[in-house]
């Protein structure tokens, strides 16, 4: 399967960025991951006609990570796409529209899109999120960690995964409120190896940092929007 990161920030944008939204190609299976603002604009560029997606998929209700839900409702409204496009999410109530076929994800469920097999993971967030396993039929996973604090369980459910794609939202470590609802750069490094992940993109930067700390594993790297990964 095929990683396209679109939007890499959160919970706004840094300068030019976009928020958090992943493209998933297997094949022709294709699924979004989060709708975060600059997503549309991006898959268009990608895609200028009518866009084919199998699904959406998004973690939680978040604006980062679905500012552009609307804009692809409108999208469809107008024709551009297949509808009733699924739209998997731990609440729905945005998504009742005619050009949606919403289902509620819950924790331990598994669902079958296309080539690929996601299976959701209740993480420990603000809101109720769901961290997301997608395995292809060679077995390939990335383990998505959404938004998350670290918690005991986390290494388990992202456990030798490929790749780790993971909330590394903070770089102050010493913010206890801030602790509470994303990783460090640190935390999830020790994830990585701990999980026994083969390597990791650290995303959800925080929109406002000048500067990221070095990376010491050379199999973990900060997410840069437009770069592609095959796993
Ligand atoms: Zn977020
Ligand atoms: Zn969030």
């Amino acid at each position: 399967m095929k990683l396209t990161l679109l939007g890499v920030w959160g919970p706004f944008p840094a300068p030019g960025g976009g928020c958090s939204s992943y493209l998933i190609e297997d094949g022709q299976t294709r699924i979004l991951l989060e709708c975060g603002s600059g997503a549309l604009g991006r898959l268009r560029k990608m895609y200028p006609g009518a866009l084919s997606l199998d699904a959406i998929v998004l973690s939680h209700m978040h604006a980062d990570h679905t500012g552009e839900i609307d804009l692809f409702r409108y999208m469809l409204e107008f024709g551009f796409g297949v509808t009733p496009l699924p739209v998997y999410a731990p609440e729905t109530d945005r998504l009742r529209y005619p050009v949606f076929a919403p289902t509620e994800t819950h924790d331990g469920m598994t669902v079958r899109i296309g080539l690929l097999s996601l299976h959701f993971f209740e993480v420990r967030h603000a809101v109720k999120t769901m961290a997301v396993r997608i395995t292809d039929t060679a077995g390939h996973s990335l383990f998505y960690t959404a938004d998350t604090r670290l918690f005991d369980g986390l290494k388990d459910a992202a456990k030798g995964a490929d790749l780790l794609l993971a909330d590394a939202c903070l770089v102050d470590e010493s913010n206890p409120n801030a602790l509470r609802n994303h990783m460090t750069v640190r935390q999830v490094e020790a994830l990585k190896n701990a999980a026994g992940c083969r390597r990791a993109i650290l995303t959800h930067l925080f929109g406002g940092n000048d500067a990221l700390p070095p990376l010491f594993d050379t199999a973990c790297a900060y997410a840069v929007e437009g770069a592609i990964y095959e796993i």
